[in-house]
């Protein structure tokens, strides 16, 4: 087998992580999103937006959205940001809470 790059690993960790969150994200909701509370829900929106904070994958930076409503979180970064849905990276300390 080929040893993976470091760069793998670090991704293979990420990817279990968000796996795991996913798991935890969708049972919460039920599959409806959470940010309409009516549609079926589609995409794990990271509130994280850059994906490189250690806690992206905490599932409470994670929400299950509908289409629309994670087209309109990304369309109006403004909006997302004050309600809640996006943060920023220096809103959540990097160590675990
Ligand atoms: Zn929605």
């Amino acid at each position: 087998m080929k040893r993976r790059t470091p760069q793998q690993e670090r991704r293979a960790l990420w990817n279990r992580a968000f796996e795991q969150a996913k798991v935890i994200v969708r049972a919460r909701s039920g599959g409806r999103c959470e940010r309409c509370r009516t549609a079926i829900a589609t995409a794990f929106h990271h509130k994280l937006m850059g994906r490189t904070h250690p806690r992206c994958n905490e599932n409470e930076h994670i929400a299950h959205v509908c289409l629309l409503c994670h087209t309109e979180i990304h369309g109006h970064p403004a909006q997302a940001h004050e309600a809640g849905w996006l943060l920023h990276d220096w809103d959540v300390p990097r160590d675990a809470a």
